[in-house]
């Protein structure tokens, strides 16, 4: 190896791309990783991470409601956007330090500038440097896609949602997938006019039906509006700053903020790679094997930027199975079937395995089993809402192929569900497992 500047030259510092670095540098291997943003990635910037806090920070309206019921007096109850906003963004600085650190305790070092690919083993740097690497990982990740319709550059995407100055009234989410669901449940906690609208009749493609449904008629009764069936056809700033959305037939609607939440898509733009004689698939991801490996022996990559499964947890397996591979002698491939996944809507939505329709066309012949309920925090604060959570089981082998939840504390209870799919437990398992009561969760042994 010695040939080489590296053994290992890493391009973009996010899930996979760290991952990757830390446990290729553990095996021994002299590693360098380039990152053009900031250290951490989507999940950690500019995603799951301030996400999840600003679901936590919003639902403190529903708690604070909720109190007078449990005997609390809550005087002068406000809120303020700015604090939430700042504590959030230092709480992303303190996480990025500790990624950055992760870096430097395995020796990896880091460059902060933008890294192309120049050949095979050789990598351009934005100074102009140019680096040999025995290997060149590819872990840039996805970049959020704004459709094409006048006056798109008015709106925002996920990557500035996070820094608003002030608070908006109206706000317009174009888009019914993970990022507008999410964010159409913060503004709406926060007392926020919200209007989701979507080229399609589906909210949430790939979530089972009735979970959706179930999701669409509390977020309806909470007060977000939809419009469905019809995209976005202009965007114009009004004298008074404010923005007027015009959806196919309907009314303009007038926002503060329009939040495009419309997918994301493989960063490759100008990366360099057909210097490696490597083609790129139809949505401009990097097409890999099942240990990640382009088509040139020397580079691979992980994570959204292949477009595998866009999920956090998947890049980090993917750039540790990389590693192992490549650096630790054990070849390792990622698994896909059986991935829990989690929207966190309010409330919020969970599921692994198949869907109902799904199991149907795939095993024929299923039985459903499903507990519709009012949790009894619910029921003591006069909140209608109900919970749903669906079993879908094999009607041959009495094998569970999907749980499928909506209600409070949902992905926090099917992380241990998912367990009980991925090993194949039959529902008569799940029968002979004693309920822990009083919980939300028991729900899953008592269904019958
Ligand atoms: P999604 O793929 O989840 O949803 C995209 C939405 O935009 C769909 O409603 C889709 O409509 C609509 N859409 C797609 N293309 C267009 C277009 N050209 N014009 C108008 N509408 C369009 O994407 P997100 O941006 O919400 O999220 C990106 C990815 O990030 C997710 O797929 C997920 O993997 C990941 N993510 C995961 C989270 C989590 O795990 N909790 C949270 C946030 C993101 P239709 O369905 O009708 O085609």
């Amino acid at each position: 190896m010695a040939d080489y500047d590296y053994d290992l030259f890493v391009i973009g510092a996010g899930s996979g791309g760290v991952r990757a670095s830390r446990i290729a540098a553990s095996y021994g291997a002299k590693v360098a990783v380039a990152e053009e943003h900031r250290i951490g990635g989507t999940c950690v910037i500019r995603g799951c991470v301030p996400k999840k806090l600003l679901v936590y920070g919003s639902h403190f309206a529903e708690e604070l409601q909720d109190a007078s019921h449990y005997g609390w007096t809550v005087e002068g109850m406000s809120f303020d956007w700015a604090t939430l906003r700042d504590t959030v963004l230092r709480d992303v600085d303190r996480l990025e330090a500790a990624y950055t650190s992760t870096l430097d305790t395995n020796k990896v070092e880091h460059f902060h500038e933008r890294a192309t690919v120049a050949g095979p083993h050789a990598v351009r740097l934005a100074s102009g440097r140019e680096v040999s690497a025995k290997y060149i990982l590819i872990a840039v990740g996805a970049w959020p896609v704004k459709p094409d319709f006048p006056g798109n550059e008015h709106c925002i995407t996920s990557n500035e949602v996070f820094h608003l100055e002030k608070l908006p009234k109206r706000v317009v989410v174009q888009g019914a997938g993970y990022i507008a669901m999410e964010f159409a449940g913060i503004f709406n906690a926060l007392g926020c006019h919200v209007t989701v609208v979507n080229r399609s009749e589906t909210l949430l493609r790939g979530y089972d039906a009735t979970l959706r449904d179930r999701l669409l008629q509390i977020t309806m009764a909470r007060g977000i509006e939809y419009k469905f069936n019809c995209p976005i056809t202009k965007v114009e700033k009004q004298a008074d700053g404010g923005l007027m959305v015009t959806v196919g037939t309907h009314d303009p609607i007038p926002a503060d903020i329009v939040l495009v939440a419309t997918g994301r898509s493989p960063k490759t733009a100008g990366l360099g790679l057909e210097s490696a004689g490597i083609t790129l698939g139809e949505k401009g991801e990097i097409p890999v094997d099942e240990f990640s490996k382009t088509t040139c022996d020397s580079i691979y990559a992980v994570g959204d930027v292949t477009d595998r499964v866009q999920l956090t947890p998947i890049a980090i397996r993917e750039g540790h199975a990389f590693a192992d591979t490549v650096f630790g002698g054990t070849p390792r491939s990622t698994a896909y079937d059986c991935v829990p996944s989690a929207v966190f809507s309010q409330p919020p939505l969970a599921a692994v395995g198949l869907t109902e329709s799904q199991a149907r066309n795939t095993h024929g012949n299923v039985k459903i089993f499903t507990s519709d309920f009012r949790a009894m925090k619910n029921i003591f604060a006069s909140r209608h809402e109900r919970g749903l959570y669906k079993l879908v089981v094999d009607a041959g082998t009495d094998r569970i192929l999907g749980i499928h939840m909506i209600g409070p504390d949902a992905p926090e209870i099917l992380q241990a569900a998912a367990i009980a799919v991925r090993a194949g437990l039959t529902k008569a398992d799940f029968d002979a497992t004693v309920a822990l009561h009083p919980s939300m969760a028991e729900e899953l042994v008592l269904m019958r």
